[in-house]
């Protein structure tokens, strides 16, 4: 298995990211929507180097068949509403970005005062997100480890392999 970023690349770059958050959040109380299952991981080390105050809640894209046989998506799992917040968003990768497309149209329904994506990876080349705080950004490659599995597999890896 190749390994793209090791660990020790994986935490220094959260660290980085961690106090670019800390600098534009400075004086504010950002909500931390860390999107399960996958970025666990990266919201536990994130969230461990973040200095000011935060609230976090979690959520989960549930896809499911409509009655059109257009799969539809919602977000569950949100406890907290989120009318006037600054919300910060945490994904393990953007891949062709249409998660993260629904994700926002969903998000803007509960009227936040701001949003911002945080991603650990992004494979910018398939999509046109901009992404507010990103890890890295890699080619169009299947990645394992670090939270990410293979059919619920490798989340334990402490790297991030190719699959
Ligand atoms: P989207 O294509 O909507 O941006 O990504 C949807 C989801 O597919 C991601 O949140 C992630 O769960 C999964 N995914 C996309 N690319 C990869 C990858 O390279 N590795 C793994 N493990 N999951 C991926």
């Amino acid at each position: 298995m190749k390994t793209l970023f090791t660990s020790e690349q994986i935490q220094a770059r959260i660290q980085q990211l961690a106090d670019q958050i800390d600098s534009d959040f400075a004086d504010k109380h950002p909500i931390f929507l860390p999107v399960l299952n996958g970025s666990f991981r990266f919201a536990s080390d994130l969230m461990h180097h973040i200095a000011i105050p935060a609230e976090m809640d979690f959520i989960k894209i549930k896809s499911y068949q409509g009655t059109d046989s257009n799969e539809l998506e919602e977000v569950t799992g949100l406890d907290t509403s989120l009318r006037g917040r600054d919300v910060i968003i945490v994904e393990d990768i953007v891949d062709t970005g249409q998660t993260l497309t629904h994700l926002l149209e969903m998000l803007k329904a509960h009227e936040p005062s701001s949003i911002k994506v945080c991603s650990l990876l992004s494979k910018s080349a398939k999509h046109s997100h901009q992404i507010d705080y990103l890890g890295f950004d890699i080619e169009d490659h299947f990645v394992i480890g670090y939270g990410l599995d293979l059919d619920g597999k490798h989340r334990e890896m402490n790297d991030i392999c190719l699959a």
